[in-house]
């Protein structure tokens, strides 16, 4: 329940701010001091239902929409996001913890996701080809395909929601968003401001709550025909499993154990920053953070003593000001998860070269700070190089060949992003061919994805769908292929226009 002083937020559902039907609450609170955020509705199956039903219903209507109208809603929204960049960056270095210029970054995909598919209002294209018959015309068209349930994570608490919600509204579907309980403010306001853009009653609604009760009540609801999920792998199994009774689209966006490849012939001094910023920028908690270095053994000496060094240069402190490097990660569970990383390491017998361990001291006491943990001499099948931390840990691994180190990199499970450094055009070409990521970066840590190119993973890192860029609108619309036959007969394809003997 939430503790005296703390403001209550709401659920919207169909145009209304209500409470949970359990009335009932939970606290949002800051990784970075522990501060209480606010207290959000604790909603169920119930809530679920109520807003399923105003989406439903508005949906019969936003359909018929235009689709440039629709596009125009979200222009403004991304105005209104312009507008409130600052206070929406300065929230999530509060509730998310990530610091000020990557929570600006954060704020600033959602304001490109959402121009760019307000731009797709005007196209939405289908194909029109030519018929085998005569006096007959065929397209196919993209047609919207009703509620969708958006279940999101708390590391991208604003670019995720405009990943799924521009594209999902652009396309003609109404939505519920269930966001992540330990960022539900910023889910909050982003509805708010989705509210003010001008979006009719019902088209947009956000249910608060707990994974187990309000996002498995959306993955399970029988007039909620798509779920786009963005999380760890486990509940991706869990959500795909709870959507298979009612056949729907389930499109998942999973975890990541991406490497960066460093050869021989690589500029060393751009690998450290790239190595720096994609392994402990955001804490390392971002699905395509560099958990493994791939070194080639020419430069391998080199690399570690200079990332060692600039990892324990970085500042730890709370997001909001100007000189810190890293900030918290998100809650306990999580600096407890990561530390038993740190154990594990050990246990294998990997070389812990910095960090791998809680920063307490003075401010940081209060928050959930880890210090830039580097381990060399790691094994590529050690837990350590397997399995996704989602924290500032990196694991050394030192290869002796380019075919070397592509094994290495493709030896997981996962296969969302990838990186190499090398100055040789030959090699750079078939790490792009090569690497079995959904990503690939050449001369660029893991990150930096752009809204216009598709965004996913192989292997265990999804299903098979894309977010972002053309490919977002297959996860949201379903083809209609159209036949006019203008002819006024009878015209059988395959048949009428096979010629006799054929
Ligand atoms: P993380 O480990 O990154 O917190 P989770 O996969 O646990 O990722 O959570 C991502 C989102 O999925 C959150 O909004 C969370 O509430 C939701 N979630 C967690 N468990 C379930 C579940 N069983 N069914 C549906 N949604 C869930």
């Amino acid at each position: 329940m939430a503790t005296t002083g703390t403001k209550t937020f709401k659920n919207y559902i169909g145009g209304e701010w209500v409470d949970a039907a359990s009335g009932e609450t939970f606290e949002s609170l800051s990784p970075a001091t522990g501060e209480v955020i606010g207290a959000f509705p604790r909603s169920g199956k119930e809530d679920v239902d109520r807003a399923a039903k105003a989406a439903r219903e508005a949906y019969e209507e936003w359909r018929l929409v235009p689709a440039p109208e629709r596009g125009e809603i979200l222009f403004r929204f991304a105005e209104i996001l312009k507008r409130e960049k600052a206070e929406l960056t300065d929230l999530m270095t509060r509730e998310m913890g990530k610091v000020k210029a990557e929570a600006g970054g954060d704020v600033q995909e959602a304001i490109d996701m959402t121009y760019y598919m307000a731009g797709e209002g005007r196209r939405l294209w289908g194909q029109t080809t030519p018929s085998e018959l005569r006096d007959k015309f065929n397209m196919s068209v993209r047609v919207p395909i009703g509620v969708v349930g958006a279940i999101t994570p708390w590391n991208f608490p604003i670019a995720i929601p405009s990943w799924k919600l521009a594209p999902a509204l652009v396309c003609g579907n109404t939505v519920i968003l269930k966001p992540a309980e330990d960022t539900p403010l910023l889910g909050e306001r982003f509805v708010e401001l989705l509210e003010e853009a001008g979006l009719p009653a019902g088209v947009v609604n956000i249910v608060h709550g707990f994974g187990e009760e309000a996002g498995d009540a959306l993955a399970r609801h029988p007039d909620v025909p798509v779920i786009t999920f963005t999380g760890s792998r486990e509940t991706g199994v869990a959500v795909t499993k709870a959507a298979a009774d009612f056949l729907k689209h389930v499109h998942l966006e999973l975890g990541g154990k991406n490497a960066i490849i460093v050869m021989d012939d690589a500029d060393v001094d751009l690998a450290v920053e790239g190595i720096v910023w994609s392994a402990f920028g955001t804490s390392g908690q971002r699905c395509t953070a560099a958990s493994r270095v791939i070194a080639h053994e020419a430069v391998y000496g080199e690399l570690q003593k200079k990332l060692v060094e600039r990892a324990e240069q970085l500042r730890l402190g709370p997001g909001w000001e100007d000189d810190t490097d890293v900030g918290p990660v998100i809650n306990r569970a999580a600096i407890e998860k990561i530390h038993s990383y740190t154990q594990i390491g050990r246990d294998e017998g990997a070389h812990l070269l910095t960090g791998g361990e809680v920063a307490t001291e003075g401010e940081l006491e209060k928050g959930f700070y880890y210090r830039p943990t580097i381990f060399g001499d790691v094994d590529p099948q050690m837990r350590i190089a397997q399995e996704e931390i989602f924290g500032p840990t990196t694991a050394l691994i030192k290869v002796g060949s380019f075919d070397e180190a592509i094994r290495a990199a493709n030896g997981i499970r996962y296969g969302l992003s990838s990186s190499i450094y090398t100055r040789d055009v030959n090699k750079a070409f078939r790490a792009m061919r090569d690497l079995v990521t959904g990503i690939t970066y050449i001369n660029a840590g893991t990150i930096g994805a752009e809204v216009h190119l598709p965004f996913g993973g192989t292997k265990d890192t999804g299903n098979g769908h894309r977010e972002a860029g053309q490919a977002a609108l297959d996860v949201f619309t379903e083809w209609k292929s159209i036949y006019v036959d203008y002819s006024g007969k009878l015209q059988k394809a395959q048949i009428d226009n096979v010629k006799p003997g054929a």
